[in-house]
């Protein structure tokens, strides 16, 4: 190890940037280039098909067989004219990640030779081995099948030589196995309540789109460096390693000029993401050394998250071309910072409008305030269900630690949107609407400029922030998919207007005018969702004992955060999206790779404490012991001249001794806990019984690190693996 660890220092130190081999055209040639998108599409289809093919995407029908015949047939051409000789039905998983079986396009052609070929049902349909995937019981051994079905409103695309068709996972009996089901349902549910709200102030409005903006975060490390981690190899994070001394205390890495190496990964990254039409856009270093942020233009939510899934698989393959390895663990290193995922979310209409976008009058104004304050309703009420959607065992270390927000949920006005609000409950709709020109909001719903709001003051501390005309998640997981996060932000907001229009309408029809309406159950939601408010300091102690007396959910223990997944409130919620069996059936699976996660970080902590770090502390114990016996030799004072190296000899068996015995009682923590059958007791009891040994184990180890000979130390240690590149 030691020998890897120093070679790996060498290869890295040396390393050169490697020159990127793309198109010398613009940007926009080469743009969607692997996309059977529209443009594509209206080359290799009939017209009847595109258009038909087009209605289908448009209104959400189904699409019919014999469409899906034509469409195969001009996606099969497509794709052979550009180099695929396979095709895949791509899907999300429970796990994170993507999944995919390619399938050549290959046939017999009846004389002995072969044709290619995909016909419609191929497109349609297929029937994937599922038993191997993820299901919470779902689906029985005797009924292991699952069925992949093609989502034709994400554009099938072409990486290396596959032809890859985006679609939905299901069992057998039709629940969701994956992501994208109850992402779509969310979509639509989130659709159909919100135009009808918008009908209030717009009669035109067809349809409401759920747009998403992603920024994700990620650490780059030299490959070689990587490797001589098992612990960052294994399981994305490094379980032990003191601090360097020089982290990001100075700052200077944030908007830092970018190294050459890393430009030309990223310079790759970008030619690749742009042929597969994804449209990124900034590009920029992060605050811990090494890390980095990489953020599209916003889209259409499934799309922009089929995009993130596939630009993180290409961030991969990329990274390791250019001898990188790109880790995605929300907390890589201890002591700097964490990444996430920033999940920018709006609503906006066929007819243009964006919903969190005040706008010019009164009654625009009245529409902004409306679907603000819906929004702020559904996350007060589902505020325990949308941490648990972006709780998992990877992403506690960011949530919760010291240095992160805490793993409680909270909303992010501004001093600006807050005034507006606490103006409006005590405007009536009989107020004139008083006007200052000069950005002054007088009353309630009076002119609200655009200027002012765009990038409100910020507040880097909150998980769930208004920022101007869309807010942002943020305590979204690197390494998540956001789907998980949408689909609770989305069926919460969904659920949250249907109660509205229910409660407006029954005023309505009880004589009040629509106005009158509409300011009084705002007022009410106002007044109810005030706890979900908070514009100080999220990072704060005295937050969490303000939180917990506001009544938000202040849980900390991740598999007792997905309960509220299963709530009375949660079910209601998701009503539409996926039913209580599902919602049942998924918590089985995330308790299980929770314990999972954990029990594979233990299992390599036990490995590199005893196999790599108590030898070479022996080992250089010995050293000094040997030191000692032949000063003895030589001279009678060797208690004097030899006690600096007592003292070391000392320490190294006191915290071998910790070691070891931390070790073995971890162990058996984890056997008790293996024997559990309960899923959700199993994932409790890796929490709190066998989790905590890791970080006191790593204190031990630590400790080890700054007293061992350096020459023998066996893991790359932090100031190599950030700093080298
Ligand atoms: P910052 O890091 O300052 O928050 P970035 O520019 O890195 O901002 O990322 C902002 C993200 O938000 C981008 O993906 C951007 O396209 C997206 N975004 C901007 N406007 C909207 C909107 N109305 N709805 C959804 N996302 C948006
Ligand atoms: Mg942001």
């Amino acid at each position: 190890m030691t020998k890897l660890r120093f070679k790996a220092v060498a290869l890295a130190s040396e390393r050169k940037p490697i020159e990127v081999v793309k198109p010398k055209g613009k940007v926009s040639e080469y743009y969607g280039e692997k996309v059977f998108n529209r443009k594509a599409m209206t080359k290799y289809l009939s017209k009847e098909t595109f258009a038909a093919l087009n209605d289908a995407i448009e209104q959400g029908k189904s699409v019919e067989r014999n469409l899906a015949e034509h469409v195969a047939a001009g996606m099969r051409m497509w794709a052979l004219e550009n180099g695929a000789t396979h095709y895949t039905h791509w899907f999300h998983p429970l796990t994170d990640g993507t999944a995919e079986k390619h399938d050549a396009f290959v046939e017999h052609d009846g004389q002995g030779g072969m044709i290619e070929e995909f016909e419609g049902k191929l497109l349609a349909q297929q029937e994937p081995d599922a038993s191997s995937f993820p299901s919470g019981g779902l689906r029985n051994t005797f009924e292991a099948r699952g069925y992949s079905a093609w989502d034709p409103s994400s554009p099938a695309f072409i990486v290396g030589d596959t032809l890859c068709i985006p679609t939905v996972f299901i069992s057998y009996t039709g629940e969701a196995l994956d992501y994208k089901t109850p992402l779509l349902k969310a979509l639509t549910a989130v659709d159909k309540a919100a135009t009808e709200v918008m009908h209030y102030f717009n009669e035109d409005v067809k349809k409401v789109q759920t747009n998403l903006g992603w920024e994700q975060e990620y650490f780059l490390v030299d490959e070689d460096l990587f490797m001589a981690r098992p612990d960052l190899a294994l399981t994305g994070r490094t379980l032990m390693s003191h601090e360097s001394a020089k982290n990001q205390q100075l700052e200077d890495h944030y908007f830092g000029s970018i190294p050459l190496r890393v430009l030309k990964f990223m310079e790759e990254l970008e030619y690749e993401s742009y042929s597969l039409g994804i449209p990124v856009k900034t590009r920029h270093n992060e605050v811990a050394p090494q890390q980095f942020e990489l953020a599209p233009i916003y889209e259409e939510c499934n799309l922009a998250i089929d995009h993130n899934l596939l630009i993180m698989s290409v961030m991969d393959r990329v990274a390791r071309k250019h001898s990188f390895r790109v880790l995605f663990h929300e907390k890589p290193f201890k002591g700097i910072n964490g990444s996430g995922k920033h999940n920018n979310w709006s609503l906006s209409t066929d007819t243009g409008i964006n919903l969190f976008s005040p706008g010019r009058n009164k009654e625009a104004n009245l529409r902004f305030i409306t679907f603000v304050v819906n929004a702020l309703a559904a996350v007060h009420k589902n505020n325990a269900l949308l941490k648990a959607s972006i709780s998992s065992a990877t992403n506690a270390h960011r949530l919760g630690a010291n240095e992160a927000p805490p793993a409680i949920i909270s909303v992010f006005l501004g001093a600006e949107v807050s005034d507006i609000l606490d103006k409006f409950e005590r405007s009536s709709v009989k107020d004139a609407i008083v006007v200052d020109s000069k950005k002054q909001v007088s009353l309630g719903v009076g002119q609200i400029p655009e200027l002012l709001l765009d990038n409100t003051d910020r507040n880097r501390t909150s998980p769930f922030a208004f920022t101007g005309n869309r807010f942002e998640f943020r305590a979204v997981g690197s390494s998540a998919n956001c789907a998980a996060a949408m689909i609770a932000l989305n069926a919460s907001m969904a659920e949250q207007l249907r109660t509205f229009k229910k409660e407006v309408d029954a005023l309505i029809e009880k004589g009040k005018s629509k106005d009158e309406a509409l300011y009084e159950i705002l007022k009410k939601y106002i007044e109810a969702s005030r706890p979900i408010r908070f514009n100080g300091n999220g990072y704060s102690d005295e937050w969490k004992i303000e939180a917990e007396q506001r009544g938000l959910d202040c849980e900390t223990s991740v598999p007792l955060i997905y309960d509220a997944y299963t709530s009375a409130q949660s079910i209601k919620t998701f009503e539409y999206v996926l039913s209580e069996v599902e919602l049942h059936a998924r918590n089985e699976v995330k308790w299980e790779i929770y314990t999972k996660k954990i029990q594979i970080e233990s299992r390599v902590l036990s490995d590199l404490a005893l196999n790599h770090i108590i030898p070479v502390a022996i080992s250089y114990q010995s050293v000094l012991l040997t030191n000692v016996s032949k000063l003895k030799e030589i001279s009678e004072h060797y208690k004097t001249l030899g006690a600096e190296q007592m003292r070391l000899i000392e320490k190294i068996s006191t915290n071998v001794n910790a070691i070891n015995a931390k070790v073995h009682e971890m162990i058996d923590a984890r056997k008790i806990a293996n024997n559990i059958e309960c899923e959700r007791t199993k994932a409790i009891a890796y929490h709190d019984n066998v989790a905590p040994y890791l970080e006191d184990i790593r204190y031990y180890v630590d400790k080890l690190e700054l007293i061992v000979d350096n020459e023998m130390w066996p893991l790359a240690k932090y100031r190599e693996l950030l700093f080298i590149r």
